[in-house]
């Protein structure tokens, strides 16, 4: 079994990203600018965020963080976000989610210039992307293709079964598996809430992709001996083995099926790093306007 080091494989892609950074401003560019816009105080969005700036600052990219109070009226969100789609010297911004209730969360991503939507959750970048066209690609399935890409797993012709439908990660990766290039061209299902025999399509995988917010949902019977395993589930457990008292936990019950697969990612240090430094990636994409030129 061979350990999938997303945590090892995002390191070593910021160290790529800052030379890149570094050569472009020696060359008298500008270096990329990410701007992030957060509204409210929820506590994740905040971590989210913070960490986005921390890894700009990592890689030499300059960020600015718009922190707006909870009851920032949804035209108000509506005027910053085409104040940053005018602002030559933003390459890319994001719109933290969730926004509070009152605020349209399609009607903002809507507004973002597909240009600058380095999320790639604009209607404009996800029907690209479905069509095999350059486009901003969200940042969990984005970094889920590159770890199979730099641990050079196989793809072609593979059985890809996705536990989970989200807009954000299970629809776009079932998407990006079944395109006609690398990493692609398997033959994929995508299952949810409503799947029959979902445990016997599992066992079917010769690659599992788990993103269901189910905390070791996935067993040991549910996998196919030699599977790769790709768990994208992040949970925050109680536990008497650390001193926060907590730990993270995913989809899959590592412990027991990790011996059983070929390649699987856990839980922390798997997928989690790579969604921040996909999204530094694709900052990188826009400043050097490689998807809309
Ligand atoms: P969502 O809640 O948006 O989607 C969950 C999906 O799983 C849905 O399609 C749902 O089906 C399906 N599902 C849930 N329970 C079952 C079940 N018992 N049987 C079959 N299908 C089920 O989740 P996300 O995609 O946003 O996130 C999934 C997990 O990944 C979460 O733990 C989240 O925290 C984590 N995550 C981690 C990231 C990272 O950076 N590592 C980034 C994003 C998410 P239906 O559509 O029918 O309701």
């Amino acid at each position: 079994m061979i350990l999938i080091n997303g945590k090892e494989t995002a390191a070593n892609i910021k160290m790529e990203i800052a030379t890149e950074v570094a050569a472009m401003i020696d060359n008298g560019k500008k270096g990329p600018h990410l701007a992030a816009v957060l509204v409210g105080d929820d506590p994740a969005s905040q971590t989210y965020v913070n960490g986005k700036e921390k890894a700009c600052r990592e890689v030499g990219m300059t960020s600015s963080i718009y922190r707006l109070p909870e009851e920032t009226t949804e035209k108000e969100v509506l005027d910053i976000v085409d104040y940053l789609n005018n602002d030559d010297e933003i390459d890319g911004f994001i719109v933290q989610l969730p926004l509070p209730k009152h605020i349209d969360e399609n009607k903002v991503i809507m507004r973002i210039k597909p240009e600058k939507d380095v999320d790639g959750f604009h209607p404009v970048n996800v029907g690209r992307m479905v069509l095999g066209l350059p486009s901003y690609i969200s940042a969990t399935p984005f970094g889920i293709i590159e770890l199979i890409k730099r641990y050079k797993i196989e793809t072609e012709g593979k059985r890809v079964v996705v536990l989970g439908r989200s807009n954000i990660v299970g629809s776009p990766i079932a998407i990006l598996l079944s395109r006609k290039t690398y990493p692609g061209n398997a033959t994929v299902t995508l299952c949810h809430s409503r799947t029959k025999k979902l445990k016997q399509i599992a066992r079917s995988a010769d690659i599992l992709i788990v993103a269901m917010g189910q905390p070791h949902f996935v067993t040991e019977d549910m996998v196919k001996k030699d599977a790769v395993v790709i768990d994208v589930g992040i949970h925050r457990v109680p536990s008497d083995q650390t001193n926060s008292g907590f730990k993270l936990i995913g989809d899959v019950d590592f412990d027991r099926v990790a011996s059983k697969t070929s390649y699987i990612t856990p839980v922390p240090r798997g997928v989690g790093p790579m969604t921040i430094v996909s999204l530094i990636m694709n900052t990188l994409k826009a400043a050097k306007k490689e998807i809309y030129s």
